[in-house]
């Protein structure tokens, strides 16, 4: 790693060159350093915007969920068909999904072997349970916390094998060659200078492990934390391909202290009320939709299994109802909503909690759990009383507070496209974690850690078997760099001088609520329309509204630039979906313009349709690319699981011949 210090007349720049350099400190590029090194790639370096920051550090759940093929037990499970069913969700390429199937024993027993306290009786049998679109028990857990003690224990092995971490470095460009084929290395801005002219960090990389996680600014009802920016603009901005960003998932979580209140938080079945926005004209809303105790009950306790929004659970009292009306109490009618766990819900005008007339499943569950108290609280405590202390740490008594709560934007499905080396369509670009595209429409619960694990070990393997090697010498580097710089230079200038242009964060709250007032859990084709063309024009015009007085300011003006890109993009694909005749698929339905109601027993709620993957847009993968100020769309055919000839002699030879990572030059790779 060679480093030192370059100076242009405005700017005193430090230079590094490297290996590889890895954005974002989360669980994917955490696994991918420490695979790296494992592998002798030590010309590495972490560059992060806050180290513990992040989705994996700091989000989670009553139980968060760990996908894996089963370990335990009698029941029969096998790598093909792990693999078919993350295919079974729709749109996620079979070759990606065998891939994350094969990788996930590896990457699990890795995280057991690195402490990660998932349980096992005195067998040492990993017990799994079953999440939702898991047709087995492949789901583990190791409590609320399972993503933040996973980046402890590879935090630990960063430090033990004395990684280096730039800490408070916000990557806000990737440098890519002449021909714009591959990516040649980043840029990035040290927040903690004073000086801004001081503060810029350009590298020059053979290959970028990108890990910067999912575009957690992007909603205003969001439940990514604080943390969580992301940042894939600049991928996109670079030339990489994403697809399938169509796909989110939403479901229910609190807004002060940002929770998603899955599982027990729900099969205690809460309370659920809305108010005016001064607090008053209490109503417990959901009462008008069901037609008895016992459906409202069931809907509610199903939340807990069924977390994400999902079209196909609406009708027939569906647990998916639930998200449907909070969206428009909040969003429709201005109101806000609760949960509360202190009372009962209120049935035939008195607080009921009649385990007589509860649904068999989850009188059963509660029943077998020895849960069935008289209040939620009593409830809760008594299943889970972990899930109650964790609001407690954060200033939250549930004894004696509701929790106001929204439909929020959790993990991104699809992303930055990649082959089954985690490679993006720039050469030695490889994305992983969240900002991967890799899944479908639905995916298991817990597959997006699984994911992160398996996908930048495989990303790690690449780069030791093929692009180890130096990068240029400066002068090269700077021939082919040097117009990215001056562009990003240029710009900061521009910025830099005009310190009262203050409209940042105006421009990033208009950004949040049109993406959660028109590409939420309701699509609606008139509005993603305008929303889109509004997206349009601010992405036009918000270069010239940015200003900065500081290294902080400035590198806020970046990010929000970035996001500003970003979120036009996602607009755009989600707009080319509806208009190439998209229908309701995933944790969202599309609504305007087309027949079949979905119905409900209060009625119609909106004029909509279910997906079928019988038309070429529902069925292949859509692709999304950012050329010349416009958004361009393609659509892939998913490729099935592929059939592998496992004999093993065949095997053993291509390894040791070292044929198994394909062709050297990478071309015929996917
Ligand atoms: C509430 C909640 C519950 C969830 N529950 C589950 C679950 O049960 N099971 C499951 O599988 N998944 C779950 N997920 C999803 C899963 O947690 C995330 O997909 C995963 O943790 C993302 O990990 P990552 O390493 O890709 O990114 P992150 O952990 O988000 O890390 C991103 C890193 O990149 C850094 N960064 C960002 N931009 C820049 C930049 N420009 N320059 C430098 N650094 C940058 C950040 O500081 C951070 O360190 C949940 C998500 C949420 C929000």
């Amino acid at each position: 790693m060679e480093s030192e210090i370059i100076r242009t007349d405005r700017f005193s720049v430090r230079y590094c060159s490297l290996n590889t350099l890895i954005i974002g400190s989360g669980a994917a590029s955490l696994n991918a350093a420490v695979s790296l090194h494992s592998m002798g790639v030590e010309d590495i370096m972490i560059v992060t915007a806050e180290l513990g920051g992040g989705t994996s550090n700091n989000a989670g759940s009553d139980k968060q969920t760990y996908y894996k093929l089963s370990l335990a037990g009698g029941e029969s499970d096998s790598v093909r068909e792990m693999a078919q069913d993350l295919f079974d969700g729709k749109c996620m390429h079979g070759d990606i999904s065998l891939c994350e199937a094969q990788g996930s024993v590896q990457a699990f027993i890795k995280l057991v072997g690195l402490g990660v306290p998932f349980p096992r009786d005195k067998y040492g049998s990993f017990a799994g349970y079953k999440t939702d679109n898991d047709p087995r028990a492949r789901a583990t857990s190791a409590g609320p916390y399972t993503s933040g003690m996973i980046v402890k224990a590879l935090a630990g092995e960063v430090h033990k094998r004395n990684i280096k971490v730039l800490d408070n470095h916000q990557v806000v460009e990737l440098l890519t060659s002449g021909d714009g084929s591959r990516i040649i290395g980043a840029i990035a801005i040290d927040t903690m200078k004073l000086d801004p002219f001081d503060s810029f960090v350009v590298f020059n990389t053979v290959n970028i492990i990108l890990g910067t996680g999912g575009p957690g600014e992007m909603y205003e009802d969001s439940v990514y934390p604080l943390s969580q920016t992301g940042s894939p603009g600049m991928a996109y901005r670079a030339g990489a391909a994403g697809q399938n960003l169509t796909e989110s998932q939403f479901g229910i979580a609190s807004m002060k202290f940002r929770w998603n209140l899955s599982g027990s938080y729900q099969q205690v079945i809460p309370r659920y009320f809305s108010t005016d926005s001064s607090g008053k004209d209490e109503r417990e809303f959901l009462n008008d939709h069901f037609e008895d105790y016992r459906d409202l009950t069931r809907a509610i306790f199903l939340k807990g299994y069924q977390w994400p929004f999902d079209p196909l659970r609406i009708a027939d009292s569906g647990s998916s109802l639930i998200d449907l009306l909070i969206w428009q109490e909040k969003v429709q009618k201005g109101r806000m909503v609760f949960i509360d766990y202190r009372k009962n819900l209120t049935w035939e005008e008195k607080e009921t909690f009649d385990r007589g007339e509860l649904d068999p499943a989850a009188r059963d569950y509660l029943e077998s759990s020895a849960s069935l108290q008289e209040t939620p609280l009593e409830r809760l405590l008594s299943i889970n009383r972990p899930a109650y202390e964790l609001y407690r740490d954060h200033g939250i008594d549930l004894a004696s507070e509701p929790l106001e709560i929204g439909i929020c934007a959790q993990h991104n499905n699809g992303g930055l496209k990649a082959n089954i080396w985690w490679e993006s369509d720039l050469k030695h670009l490889f994305p992983v974690g969240e900002v991967n595209g890799s899944h479908g429409v639905a995916r298991p619960g817990g597959s997006a850690l699984n994911s992160g694990q398996a996908g930048s070990f495989r990303a790690a393997e690449f780069i030791s078997r093929r692009y180890n090697s130096k990068p240029p010498d400066r002068d090269e580097f700077m021939v082919s760099a040097g117009n990215g710089i001056k562009q990003v230079f240029d710009t900061a200038l521009k910025w830099l001088g005009s310190p009262d242009n203050k409209s940042g964060n105006q421009i990033l709250s208009e950004m949040r609520h049109r993406m959660s007032y028109a590409a939420g859990i309701i699509r609606d084709r008139q509005n993603i329309n305008e929303a889109s063309e509004e997206a349009a024009s601010l992405f036009k015009s918000a270069g010239s509204r940015f200003g900065a007085s500081s290294t902080r300011e400035l590198a806020a003006c970046f990010r929000i630039s970035d996001l500003c890109l970003t979120h036009f993009i996602y607009l755009e694909a989600i707009r080319h979906y509806i208009e190439e005749g998209g229908r309701s698929r995933g944790s969202y339905i599309v609504t305007g313009g087309v027949k079949s109601p979905l119905k409900g027993p209060a009625g119609n709620y909106y004029e909509t349709e279910l997906c079928r993957y019988d038309r070429d847009v529902e069925s292949s993968i859509q692709e999304a690319r950012f050329v010349n100020g416009k958004v361009s769309f393609t659509s892939t055919a998913v490729r099935e699981v592929p059939e592998q000839n496992l004999w093993f002699e065949k095997v053993w030879k291509e390894y040791l011949e070292d044929n198994y990572i394909g062709d050297r030059d990478n071309s015929t790779n996917y």
